[in-house]
């Protein structure tokens, strides 16, 4: 028998979902340039690009360090390109395994003092190897409500059963290990050293003592805070002194490291087969040459060069006591994130345009980007803006505040 096609195809509700979206967008950032489609013309360094022909300091990246432009890095990954070539064309299992990875593997090992770390090819994919790995349908997960979408991703994936406890509430932590109605022996709890929005720390003593007391693992993304937290730089765990009470580290070189990778450290031998368990390292290619060699270099200077770090403080406290003093509304103490609180979408937009304008570029992050329904206008603070970019930066802030009040 012959199949005729009909002449209209029924409308696809994939297709219709998705257009509907895309008008959300539209009207909601009509009348502006479009928060999610910034086109940065030319980057100029870290902390400076320009942006529709219009010179910008940027508040807006994870460049903490402002080491994706230091020269050191920027020879390694020119001179491992000349030897080695641009990419790896393989997963690490298949032949994409060079000698170049272990040593980096054996570095971020050494810096966290464990006996071995896998390197994946982005945070992204640490968490979604690390967490399917270690949890499956009939075990549970309890994370913290403002973790970051890869960690609710690789919760999806892993099949076990996924709850959320409040933000940084232990007490409420200890309730969900009750109501999720799996045996804590078979719970992994997730939460970040430095929560990525808000720019606020974890508080891990208590949320450590809790895991303890019920046998379950605990994991701490420090994506936002190696390179910048702890004596060593290894992140809040060892600023709070727990680090011998955390399984699992989860971190990425995107951020202070300042080029493309994660990583996972822990103290047990059951991580070597971790590594064979994790999708994420099994099925995609390897990091590139380059990107190796640069965040080789890039945790030498992160152990050799305490400098960097104390650029980045001194411009994270002015910083953030020059918005106080502005009146704003600051989401956490000073650190290399900050978020300002902003009374909803239209407001938060038409500062976030503002500031643009006047050549600061932040982020805006609305629902489902932020927790609870809030709209926050995201600033990250590096060691390679000057005491001048950063009082520049202020000033604008000030005129834009006043501006708006006054509207
Ligand atoms: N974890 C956290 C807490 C993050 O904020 C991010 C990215 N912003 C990631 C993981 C993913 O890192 P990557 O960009 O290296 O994929």
């Amino acid at each position: 028998m012959r199949m005729t096609t009909p002449d209209i195809a029924p409308p696809n509700a994939l297709l219709q979902r998705l257009a509907s979206l895309g008008n959300t967008i539209t009207r909601v950032t009509s009348g502006g340039p479009n928060p999610l489609g910034i086109h940065v013309d030319k980057l100029l360094g870290p902390v400076e690009s320009l942006i529709d022909g219009r010179h910008t300091l940027m508040f807006g990246t994870n460049s903490y360090l402002g080491l994706n432009f230091h020269p050191d890095c920027k020879n390694a990954a020119i001179e491992a390109t000349r030897q080695f070539g641009t990419g790896s064309t393989a997963s690490r299992v298949a032949s994409g395994n060079h000698l170049a990875h272990e040593n980096l593997e054996r570095q971020i090992a050494d810096l966290y003092g464990r006996p071995d770390a896998v390197v994946f090819s982005t945070g992204f994919m640490a968490n979604l190897g690390v967490i399917s790995a270690l949890a499956r349908e009939g075990d549970a997960i309890l994370l913290d409500s403002h973790c970051h979408a890869s960690i609710f991703d690789a919760c999806k994936l892993s099949g076990a059963k996924v709850v959320t406890f409040r933000h940084n509430d232990a007490a409420d932590l200890d309730a969900q290990f009750a109501a999720s109605g799996v045996p804590s022996s078979r719970t992994l709890v997730v939460v970040e050293g430095l929560y990525s929005v808000w720019g606020d720390l974890a508080d891990l003593p208590p949320i450590v003592e809790s895991c303890k007391r019920h046998g379950a693992l605990l994991l701490v993304d420090e994506a936002h805070a190696m390179g910048v937290y702890g004596a060593n730089a290894r992140g809040v765990a060892e600023l709070q002194g727990v680090e011998d009470d955390v399984d699992v580290i989860v971190g990425t070189f995107s951020k202070s490291v300042g080029v493309i990778g994660g990583f996972c450290v822990t103290n047990n031998p059951a991580l070597k087969a971790l590594r064979f368990m994790a999708r994420s390292y099994l099925y995609t290619a390897s990091l590139p040459p380059p990107v190796v060699a640069a965040a080789s270099a890039a945790l030498n200077l992160i152990k050799n060069d305490p400098g960097l770090r104390e650029r980045l403080w001194n411009n994270a406290r002015r910083f953030n006591e020059g918005l106080r003093e502005i009146g704003l509304d600051l989401c956490a103490e000073a650190g290399p994130i900050g978020g300002v609180r902003m009374r909803d979408t239209r407001h938060g937009l038409a500062f976030w345009h503002t500031l643009l304008n006047s050549g600061i570029y932040v982020n805006i992050m609305v629902p489902p980007s932020t927790p609870e329904g809030q709209v926050i206008l995201r600033f990250s603070v590096s060691a390679a803006h000057t005491p001048d970019q950063i009082e520049t930066a202020l000033g604008i802030f000030r005129q834009t505040a006043g501006m708006l009040a006054a509207a």
